[in-house]
């Protein structure tokens, strides 16, 4: 009888992978969602990327490539870091994968022995306590709530360090909160780790071009290049050019840790998607102007629905600086009952209502690991947005 490894028993899945396989059950059962819990853009790739797609795979672009990558895609990855970083990578500090989740999982199996710490502040995007704990890792919650606007502090940081840690995650713009940090709030963490010199960063910025704010967002290696030989920088082209299902994202930092992770590729994957790499490399090279019309959308759904929810009683939110996200305080409606007689006991069951008797989708704090919170996506159609918003706020007045 098969008996799975204990990595995989100690694990979870994906929160937000679940709840999207409960929408689509729902719809189709016939139900009518308003979906609110999408992870991703609802833009499709742009044209000129498509295009490059399938000229590669008319020139035969059809084979194993280097497990780092074309040298193509590698040049575009390291200009395009150059701009957002200020800092100019070699090629042996760059490793490639299917996606950021990939080169996530690998730098944790590439570092991480049995008992090694790695810091966590919550709430966190869902995927990274679990990634730690498939690598022998342990996950070590740090708790930053809105009274700390969800940011680690640097008291928080220095608090949670101990001989064990070996990573802090930082995760700006945030997935859930869309959080950003500021230069100065960087280098007060650089400071802390400046001090502890074992301790590696890694900074996960695959939502750093959806920024609603002046300029660009501020790297923590691009604040604190001192620290450059353990920062690992994560990022993407998923959600920036909307290509989260050609699996493609990447990474730069030290290159002792980088050639591990890669020799782990080469056992792995040999190598992304040849044609996803082609796509790629246009998606970084060429015109910009996809993005920031999205941000300009995202923009306009984020001030709608963030207006929208403000205005509900017992419910709160902070406008979100990146992403698309809204992480939304539902501490208002724990302790009310439904008119079914249902108390509500926490965000798991608030969120339950809401798509039981409202027929909208969001996902519960709790999966995030830190209530009573839900997050909704407004990487959606402004029509689903009002109607989203209309149909919590009915639900909310529904309780007593
Ligand atoms: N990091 C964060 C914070 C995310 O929200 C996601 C996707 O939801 C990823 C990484 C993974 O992105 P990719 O599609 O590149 O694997």
């Amino acid at each position: 009888e098969y008996q799975p490894a204990s990595r995989v028993t100690r694990i979870r899945e994906s929160a937000s992978v679940l709840a999207a396989a409960r929408v689509r059950e729902l719809k189709a059962e016939g139900r009518s969602i308003i979906d609110l819990t999408v992870g991703e853009p609802d833009f499709d790739t742009p044209d000129h990327v498509k295009q490059a797609a399938i000229a590669a795979i008319e020139a035969g672009e059809t084979k194993y490539t280097a497990v780092t990558g074309t040298p193509q895609l590698r040049s575009a990855i390291l200009n395009h870091v150059e701009r957002r970083t200020g800092i100019l990578y070699s090629a042996a500090e760059i490793t490639i994968a299917g996606g950021a989740k990939q080169v996530i999982f690998t730098a944790f199996m590439a570092s991480l022995n049995e008992g090694d710490e790695v810091i966590v502040p919550a709430p966190y995007w869902v995927s990274y306590p679990d990634m730690v704990l498939a690598n022998d890792g342990t996950p070590v919650i740090v708790p930053c709530g809105d009274e700390v606007g969800f940011k680690l502090t640097p008291e928080a940081l220095a608090a949670a360090i101990t001989p064990a840690t070996k990573w802090v995650i930082l995760n700006a713009p945030s997935n859930p909160t869309g959080v950003v940090y500021t230069r100065a709030e960087l280098e007060a963490l650089a400071a802390v780790l400046e001090e502890n010199p074992d301790v590696y960063v890694l900074t996960d910025e695959i939502y750093d071009e959806i920024y609603y704010g002046e300029g660009q967002i501020t790297s923590l290696v691009g604040a604190a290049p001192q620290l450059r030989d353990r920062v690992l920088v994560v990022n993407g082209v998923s959600k920036a050019y909307a290509m989260t299902g050609w699996r493609l994202g990447y990474a730069v930092g030290p290159a002792p840790l980088v050639a591990s992770i890669n020799k782990l590729q080469s056992q792995i994957s040999s190598c992304p998607s040849s044609i996803s790499q082609a796509a790629a490399t246009a998606a970084l090279t060429g015109d910009q102007s996809f993005v920031a019309e999205c941000v300009e959308a995202y923009r306009e759904r984020r001030d709608v629905a963030v207006a929208g929810l403000k205005a509900v009683e017992g419910l709160a939110c902070e406008t979100p600086q990146g992403a698309f996200y809204a992480y939304v305080k539902c501490a208002g409606a724990v302790g009310k009952t439904t008119p079914d007689g249902a108390r509500i006991e926490n965000d798991q069951d608030f969120v339950l209502y809401l798509l039981d008797s409202a027929s909208v989708a969001v996902i519960p704090g709790s999966s995030y690991g830190l209530g009573p919170y839900f997050r909704i996506s407004f990487a959606t159609s402004l029509e689903t947005i009002k109607a989203g918003v209309e149909a919590i706020d009915k639900a909310v007045r529904a309780l007593n």
